[in-house]
Order: structure tokens, then C-alpha cells, then sequence
């Protein structure tokens, strides 16, 4: 049987197991999947090897930390830094990263886009600032402090913090920050939002499962919006897809995913 987890701190919350499980059950493929709370990414090697795993997810905060203890990164995750997924080859840990593509067949549905606004300068706003980049959309990106800026400012992209900011029209708005999540903020000053969805043509929040102040604000705005359900399935169908070098057809896989959400 192929044994695969997801290493996270805090992961209780996690989906991955319900999504992959079910894929797993839907395909008739011998496997399963579980969660492992790990609270030293340095670890995480050595747990991926002892615990026998043929693969696994990384989340918060450890993805930068298993994109280092990889024996090769392939793709889109060279360049992010960041590892999400991980697939044992030939005693190798091979790594890549399922978020950013998986965010790109998430905003499939906006149609047309050629700028994006990210809120927040976290990972996540590295991988979708980059996978934006490459599918030929302008990236700019504006946190609340300077910090985290410069990662992006070295990839060539526009930033801003909330002091230098002034409100211009974006094709979509992307909340990256985790302002929302088990609190009740905005990920930025009310003014300023209003202002920038009184100009834009869609929204999408990359936290999933509940309704943000954020997509709130959008929902009073009227225009096109997302949460981050579809990216999170579309980064597990890629991984799933991985996992198995690529053996199950994605629309199988998509389709066994898409029946974890109904529960
Ligand atoms: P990080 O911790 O790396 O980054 C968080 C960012 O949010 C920082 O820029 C931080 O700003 C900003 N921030 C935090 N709180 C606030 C606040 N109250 N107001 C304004 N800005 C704030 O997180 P990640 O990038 O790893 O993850 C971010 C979110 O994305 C999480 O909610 C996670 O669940 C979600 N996610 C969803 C996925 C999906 O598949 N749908 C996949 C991956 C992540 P500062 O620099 O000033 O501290």
C-alpha cells in the first residue's frame, strides 16, 4: 500500500486527507492518506523517510523549509522557493508546487485578465505573483508592511505598502492574507477596498470554507467573486496526478476530488 500525509502546523484543519482519500476510493488505487502536526520543518525529511511515504503535501509554514530538503525541485517551485508537494522517485525526494497552476485553473472562469492586485507578500503571494507572471498577467503587490516586499521588488514587480499606495483599476483582486481566517479584519484599510472594487472586474479569496469580511465586502460590490475552494482543489488534483507519475487521467481524479467537497 502507498502511504502518503500532509506535514503542517497546525493541520487538524486540513482538507487533503478527505480529498485524496476519496480519489484513492473513487479509483480503486491502493493507498491512504493522513495528517502529520509537525512543529520543526527541519524534520520533515527525516519524517517523510521514517514514516515510508510515496508522497506528501506540505502547508503552512513549512513549505519553504521542504523546498531546501529536497533532493530536486522541478517546474514553477524553483523559482517560487517553495515546496507543496512532494513525490518519492527512485529513493529521491522529488519536489514541486501545486498552488501556483492550481490557482491559474481557479481563475479560469474571470475570463480575460491582464493586471491582478495581490493583498499580502506571504508564500502564497509568491506563488500565485509568479505563476501570474508567467501566464502573462502584471502582477502588483501591496502588503501592510514593507518586510516581505522585497522578494517580490527582486522579481521585478511593482509593490507597495499601505502608506505608498494609491488606488488604480486592477482586472482582479486577490486576497492573499490570512486576515480573515480565524479573526474578523479586512486585509486592508475599508476605504481603500471600496475604493479599489468600485474598479475592478472580480475578486477571488484564497481562504477556503467560510465567508471572509473580505468576500463579504466583494458580495455588496456585485461583481464576480471566488473563495479558494476551487484552487484548493485544483492544487490537490495536480498533486494527486503527481503522486502516481502521472498513471490516473486528471479529469478521473477531478472528478472523484470535486465529491469530497459535498461532505
Ligand atoms: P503567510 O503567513 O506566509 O503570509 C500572510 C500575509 O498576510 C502576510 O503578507 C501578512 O502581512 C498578511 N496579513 C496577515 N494578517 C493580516 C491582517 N490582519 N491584515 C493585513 N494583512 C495581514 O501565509 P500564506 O501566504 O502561507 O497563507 C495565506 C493564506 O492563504 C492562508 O489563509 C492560507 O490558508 C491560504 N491558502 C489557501 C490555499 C488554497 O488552496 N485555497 C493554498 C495556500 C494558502 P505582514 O507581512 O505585514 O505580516
Amino acid at each position: 500500500m502507498n502511504v502518503f500525509s500532509i506535514f503542517g502546523d497546525p493541520v487538524s484543519h486540513s482538507r487533503s486527507p478527505l480529498m485524496h482519500n476519496c480519489v484513492f476510493k473513487a479509483l480503486n488505487i491502493d493507498a491512504c492518506y493522513s495528517r502529520t502536526h509537525l512543529t520543526e520543518g527541519s524534520a520533515l525529511r527525516d519524517t517523510f523517510f521514517a514514516k515510508a511515504l510515496s508522497g506528501a503535501n506540505v502547508t503552512v509554514p513549512h513549505k519553504e523549509a521542504a523546498y531546501a530538503q529536497c533532493d530536486e525541485v522541478r517546474g514553477i517551485a524553483k523559482t517560487i522557493k517553495a515546496v507543496n508537494t512532494l513525490v518519492l522517485e527512485e529513493g529521491k525526494l522529488i519536489g514541486y508546487n501545486t498552488d501556483a497552476d492550481g490557482f491559474m485553473s481557479a481563475i479560469g472562469s474571470f475570463g480575460e485578465i491582464h493586471t491582478a492586485l495581490i493583498i499580502g507578500a506571504g508564500g502564497t503571494a509568491r506563488a500565485l505573483s509568479i505563476a501570474l507572471s508567467h501566464g502573462g498577467i502584471t502582477p502588483t503587490i501591496l502588503n501592510r508592511s514593507r518586510g516581505r516586499l522585497e522578494y517580490f521588488e527582486c522579481e521585478g514587480f511593482e509593490c507597495f505598502d499601505w502608506e505608498e499606495f494609491s488606488v488604480r483599476p486592477y482586472d482582479l483582486i486577490i486576497n492573499t492574507t490570512s486576515a480573515g481566517l480565524s479573526d474578523n479584519e479586512l486585509p486592508l484599510p475599508r476605504p481603500i477596498l471600496i475604493e479599489l472594487l468600485s474598479q475592478t472586474k472580480g475578486a477571488i479569496d484564497v481562504i477556503y470554507g467560510k465567508e471572509t469580511p473580505f468576500l463579504r465586502e466583494v458580495k455588496v460590490s456585485a461583481l464576480p467573486y471566488k473563495d479558494g475552494s476551487d484552487m484548493l482543489l485544483e492544487q490537490g488534483v495536480l498533486a494527486n496526478h503527481l503522486f502516481f507519475h502521472g498513471a490516473y487521467p486528471i479529469d478521473q481524479i477531478r472528478s472523484a476530488m470535486k465529491h469530497s467537497f459535498s461532505f
